[in-house]
């Protein structure tokens, strides 16, 4: 069934994608932001299309009106990549709570179901390997990361005391590394670092030792698993979604050069404080519940993301 759909953050880079999928499934769609690391431009192509509109609006502040009642909201606004998160920590905070907590506000008060962006940094750097739902996560929180770590952890406690409280219908997702086109190129996360490096032929920058671990999702199937997770008819409190494809930072470095063919140097540079030093997604619940399976290698999604890239720094 058509619904109408509000995606907050939808001109950054996982919003931009999960609009262009709502739009294709028939939906209409009401995309919110206020551009902190958003960019018109990851809209700009949906424009003429009479079910999208963008508004410009800080989620932190109650939402507007918007034209009508929402059948699903799509919780995404937060900055994701840990030096956009740290410039203004306060700001993050605000945005993960109060963002999450107008979301809800409204799904509440439209029988919205709401489905909440949260991250697989609620594990923090974890003890348990890999990371299934059931564990509480190891996090420091006083630490340089807290402010995203313990604002998506807030938020989360949030969704469940609106659900068990207010009856909202709400959906968990526990985000993991996820990459694609439409990253910002000065955003600071790792995959887009090193392929901007690679493609400038600029030093590769391997924070530590480069042993530490991520597991990488390709967009579409990122945006395909939270898609399933909302239309899902009952509640299953957090569910991750990622890739479980793990692999060092190094051997990233390495496939970049591989694929760009550059020259660029592997050089290191200090590892940050309570950097995770291991991340995999256990997605069994995912697999069983929502059929979900990530379909995108990460040698077969760097290929796709280089090439926009490319096309953006030649322009
Ligand atoms: P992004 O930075 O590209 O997108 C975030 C969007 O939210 C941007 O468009 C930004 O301008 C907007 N935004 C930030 N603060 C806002 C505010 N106060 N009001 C309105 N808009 C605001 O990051 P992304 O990778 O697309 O992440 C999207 C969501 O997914 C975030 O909630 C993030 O925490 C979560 N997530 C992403 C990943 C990942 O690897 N991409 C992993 C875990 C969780
Ligand atoms: N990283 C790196 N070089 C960079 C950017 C990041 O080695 O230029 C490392 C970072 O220290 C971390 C991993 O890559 O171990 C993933 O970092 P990112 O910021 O992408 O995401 P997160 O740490 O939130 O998973």
């Amino acid at each position: 069934m058509a619904e109408r759909c509000l995606v907050t953050g939808g001109a950054g880079f996982v919003g931009s994608h999960l609009c262009d999928r709502l739009l294709a499934d028939g939906h209409e769609v009401v995309a919110i932001d206020d551009f902190f690391t958003g960019a018109r431009d990851n809209v700009a192509h949906l424009e003429g299309d009479r079910r999208f509109r963008l508004v410009e609006h800080d989620v932190t502040v109650p939402l507007p009106e918007l034209g009508g009642r929402f059948g699903r909201i799509f919780n995404l606004a937060c900055p994701a990549s840990p030096p956009q998160y740290q410039k203004d920590p306060v700001f993050t905070l605000r945005t993960s709570f109060l963002g999450a907590m107008h979301a809800l506000e409204r799904g509440q008060s439209d029988g919205a179901r709401v489905l909440h962006a949260s991250t697989s940094e609620v594990y923090g750097d974890p003890q348990v390997h890999p990371q299934n739902e059931g564990y509480w996560g190891y996090v420091n929180p006083v630490g340089p990361r807290a402010c995203y770590d313990e604002g998506k952890r807030a938020a989360e406690a949030l969704c469940v005391s609106y659900r068990d409280s207010r009856g909202v219908e709400v959906r968990i997702a526990r985000i993991f590394n996820t990459y694609g086109p439409r990253m910002n190129e000065a955003d600071g996360r790792v995959v887009s670092n090193f392929v901007v490096q690679a493609l400038r032929g600029e030093p590769i920058t391997i924070y530590g030792n480069g042993e530490q671990t991520r597991s990488f999702c390709y967009v579409s199937d990122l945006v395909d698993g939270v898609v399933r997770l909302m239309d899902h008819p009952e509640p299953l409190g957090p569910v991750n979604l990622g890739n479980p494809g793990e692999f060092t930072i190094e051997e990233l470095a390495r496939e970049v050069l591989r694929q760009t063919g550059s020259a660029s140097d592997l050089v290191h540079r200090e590892l940050p404080q309570d950097d995770p030093q291991r991340r995999r997604p256990d997605i069994t619940l995912a697999h069983e519940k929502l059929g979900y399976e990530p379909r995108v290698t990460l040698s077969e999604g760097l290929e796709p993301t280089i090439a926009w890239f490319r096309e953006r720094l030649e322009r």
